[in-house]
């Protein structure tokens, strides 16, 4: 990191993550053994949340009735700025760390094939770094911390921003691994609604008396050969797809009970929303078609995520003051052999930051942080965590994720992130400048939460999952973390 120019508390933070660097890894790790999938991240959530405590925030757990979410507070006062990410791991995900082949380290379990665990390394990173900065730099303002459940289902922070908890907040800031080390604005990935359609019948024997039963299961068929040719006439930037999670039980019992879970996606919140209300006529119309009863119910509904141009650009001025890690020939190695054994351009890891753009196209995946971006102005932080060409949820994008690729990205991340954030305390412009372009990327657009009012968490996700898999994935725990100093 060049010296000059750089305000005391920026070299404080920078120098703090650098010092804790092995206390940052010892987290990333710590989640990737753990292995949690959405709202199943229990030990996960009470690691970071501990630390945070330790360290002088004070912390409220379960916010939104997430028991795995949490809300961690430093300072008071103005302006208050806030970091969010996710620590979930997905199911059938389990890879070995460091191996370039498909390799479980439990046959089926789940496991961080995305990067979430470096996610929830990073935030703890900058947080800690801040709040130091903050008493002994004598910064005034109010630092939140919110640990975010479900990602991978974009459950959490709807409910977050419904509930309020963003109402006083100035901006916030969304961490993710890459890569690639940078940011963007815009537009950058799609809304989502995520909803369970159930179908209720009768059962009745399948050989004896089939003609006595209404089978739930036909209803389910239906409804998705229904969407497939209805897959034809949607707009480019749609997207549907769906996991039967009911087919009943054995042939000779026609289910009574049957159900298929769907995501819609589009770019704008809108968009989602329509194709959801086209997917509901057609269960409705399969519910007719086989006599059976439609339940339908929301799991969540996320807005699309937005950058804010002026926190991109603060983002990108500390990304390039603190640089790539240096990956050594080792680092680089893993890298080509992770990228031969997936088949991919065996390239290596990058090796310079890259540049900030115009606005960016949005990518076909949602993340929950959509609606905190439509709240207030937000930066999005991608940091170089990972291997270039892997893709997400397959075993070759879980291959770095507790090596050193992951711990260095890390601590590059949580260093431009908290660099940032100490911008925000001690930049009133910024924070002003923030709001806005912000005014004016919304362009009028009123946000409103899409998921209902009397919607709660899905709690009971993931939990026969975990119940099968925790007592093998036990033995696998990493030793605690060392302490940030
Ligand atoms: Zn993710």
């Amino acid at each position: 990191m060049p010296n000059a120019n750089v305000k005391p508390a920026t070299k404080s933070v920078v120098d703090y993550i650098a010092e804790n660097a092995d206390a940052l890894a010892g987290v990333c790790d710590s989640l990737f053994w753990f292995g949690e999938p959405a709202m199943q991240e229990v030990r996960s959530a009470e690691l970071l949340s501990g630390i945070l405590e330790d360290g002088g925030f004070s912390v409220e757990r379960g916010i939104s009735g997430f028991p795995t979410g949490f809300m961690a507070t430093y300072g008071s006062g103005e302006p208050v700025i806030a970091i969010h990410t996710e620590y979930d791991a997905a199911p059938n995900n389990s890879q070995k760390p460091g191996v370039a082949e498909h390799s479980a380290i439990i046959d089926g379990g789940p496991g961080h094939c995305e990067g979430h665990n470096v996610n929830g390394a990073v935030m703890i990173a900058s947080a800690m770094a801040v709040r130091r900065a903050m008493e002994e730099h004598g910064l005034k303002g109010t630092l939140k911390v919110f640990g975010a459940p479900a990602e991978e289902l974009v459950l959490a922070r709807p409910y977050y921003v419904r509930d309020g908890y963003f109402d006083d907040v100035d901006v916030a800031f969304h961490p993710h691994l890459w890569d690639r080390f940078f940011t963007e604005y815009g537009v950058l990935q799609r809304a989502a609604v995520s909803a369970e359609f159930i179908f209720h019948g009768e059962t009745a024997h399948a050989a004896m008396s089939p003609w006595d039963a209404r089978d739930a299961l036909d209803g389910v068929m239906l409804m998705d050969s229904g969407l497939a040719q209805y897959r034809e006439h949607i707009r480019p930037g749609m997207s549907m797809h769906r996991v039967i999670t009911d087919g009943g039980d054995q042939p000779n019992v026609i289910p009574s009970r049957a159900a298929i879970w769907w995501f819609f996606r589009d770019t704008t919140a809108e968009g989602a929303q329509e194709l959801f209300e086209h997917g509901k006529k057609v269960a409705e119309g399969a519910a007719l078609m086989t006599n059976t009863e439609l339940e339908v119910v929301i799991k969540t509904a996320v807005w699309p995520v937005r950058g804010n141009q002026a926190l991109a650009e603060a983002l990108q001025r500390n990304i390039e003051l603190v640089g790539m890690p240096e990956w050594t020939a080792e680092d680089q190695e893993l890298a080509r052999s992770i990228q031969n054994g997936a088949g991919v351009n065996a390239t290596g890891l990058t090796e310079k930051v890259t540049p900030l753009t115009g606005p960016s196209p949005s990518i076909p995946a949602a993340n929950d942080a959509g609606d905190v971006s439509w709240k207030v102005p937000m930066g999005r932080l991608w940091f170089p965590s990972n291997v270039p060409g892997v893709t997400f949820h397959h075993w070759s994008a879980g291959s770095a994720l507790a090596t050193e690729i992951a711990h260095k990205g890390g601590v590059a991340g949580a260093q431009a992130l908290a660099a940032t954030l100490i911008d925000c305390l001690t930049d009133k412009n910024l924070i002003a400048n923030a709001k806005t372009t912000f005014a004016d990327e919304l362009a009028g657009t009123e946000y409103a939460p899409l998921i209902p009012d009397e919607n709660t968490p899905p709690l009971d996700t993931n939990k026969d999952l975990m119940e099968k898999f925790r007592p093998l994935m036990e033995p696998h725990y990493a030793d605690p973390p060392p302490k940030f100093r």
